[in-house]
């Protein structure tokens, strides 16, 4: 990989395919890499970029801010950003939210983007819209898809009143357009380390004000889910648990299995369970011996993850999910019963 580096002021130098596009309109990706997951999001939304930059003619721009950056344009780059707005100063290590909005302001005020994305991660869904009110622009969250029209305006498709409806939303007038996207949703293309970019050293910028809120110190939360992918059994709980309280049975069940707790994507996103337990296609492969699955329907960005679990038990309300025409063992049940039985019995067994 070749890495131009250049200061702010100064004309960008050309990049290979760059003289073919009608006119340079910046798709810009923001860099959250703070963990695997957040990265990864990151990694889809340049793809997706990509793909937009085809049909307006635009360039695929990550932008990095941070303390220790190197890999983050190092990775951005392999994974098709063609320019890497990169600020790398020591008041940017841990993400002080309030500096990245006020950053993030002025470098679009003197760039100007077409389109900003940002992973709807925790930390993107508490920038963004700080951003765009303060850009005066409109903004999309939670989206799970985006394209190009006729007037080459982005279509913003998000789920509205409830997940019930998708709504496909554009800004026509205010710059930039745009958008959160959850994680999962777009494809990363494959790390290529023969791609190049250009990378614009952006410089702190003078009397910027200071964080109003200090961090005194952080912690990783405890995860037991860490090795889902080496555990030989795994308990998989689905929407079908019904909520945050019923699903702790789930965690219950794998602790009494001396297994590892499985999620699908709805569990994930009400925060029933955290990322990391996520199975599938978005989140992890699994190889357990035994699979516990409950509440689960079955659908194909979830069951694509679990080919290799050797024995499966599911329990379902319904007979005709097709996680239950996959399993070895098909219960119809009602998961919560199902679960809290399990419970006792394994706790009488421990007590015994
Ligand atoms: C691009 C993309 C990527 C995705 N990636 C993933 C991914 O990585 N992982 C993932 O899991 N999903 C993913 N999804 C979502 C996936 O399509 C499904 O929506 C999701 O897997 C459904 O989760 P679920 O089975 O928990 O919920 P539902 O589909 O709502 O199923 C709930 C099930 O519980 C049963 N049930 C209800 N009440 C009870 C009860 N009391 N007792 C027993 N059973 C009950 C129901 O009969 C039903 O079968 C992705 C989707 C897209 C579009």
């Amino acid at each position: 990989m070749m890495i131009k580096s250049e200061a702010p002021s100064e004309k960008t130098s050309k990049t290979m395919n760059k003289s073919k596009k009608k006119k340079s309109r910046q798709i810009w990706v923001f860099g959250d890499y703070r963990n695997y997951f957040q990265n990864r999001v990151t990694l889809q939304l340049l793809s997706k970029a990509a793909e937009l930059a085809q049909k307006i003619g635009g360039e695929v721009c990550a932008v990095v801010f941070g303390n220790d950056i190197e890999e983050y344009i190092w990775e951005y780059t392999c994974h098709g950003a063609e320019k890497v707005y990169a600020l790398e100063h020591d008041r940017l290590s841990d993400y002080p939210i309030e500096t990245y909005v006020n950053l993030m302001e002025i470098f679009v005020r003197q760039y100007q983007p077409e389109i900003l994305l940002v992973g709807a991660t925790s930390f993107g869904r508490e920038f963004t819209p700080r951003l765009a009110k303060r850009l005066k622009t409109g903004l999309s969250a939670d989206c799970i898809g985006l394209d190009i029209n006729d007037e080459e305006l982005l279509v913003q498709t998000a789920p509205s009143f409830g997940g019930n409806l998708l709504a496909k939303i554009v800004t026509p007038k205010a710059r930039p357009q745009m958008a959160t996207v959850r994680p999962g949703i777009f494809q990363e293309i494959p790390h290529d380390n023969d791609r190049t970019s250009t990378v614009i050293q952006l410089k702190m910028p003078e009397n910027l004000p200071r964080e109003r809120v200090k961090m005194i110190s952080s912690s990783k939360s405890p995860s037991r889910t860490q090795k889902i992918e080496e555990a030989n059994v795994v308990v998989c709980g689905g929407r079908g648990m019904g909520s945050k309280t019923k699903f702790k049975k789930i965690f219950e069940l794998a602790r009494l299995l001396t297994g590892e707790v499985g999620a699908t994507r709805p569990v994930v996103y009400s925060s029933w369970a955290g990322h990391e337990t996520l199975v599938g296609q978005a989140g992890k492969n699994i190889n357990p011996k035994v699979l516990f699955s409950f509440g689960i329907s079955g659908a194909i960005q979830h069951t694509a993850a679990i080919t290799n679990a050797d024995f499966i038990i599911a329990v379902n309300k319904n007979p005709n999910a097709m996680m239950m025409k996959l399993a070895d063992v098909a219960v119809v049940a009602d998961a919560n019963q199902i679960c809290t039985a399990l419970i006792k019995e394994l706790r009488n067994r421990i007590r015994a």
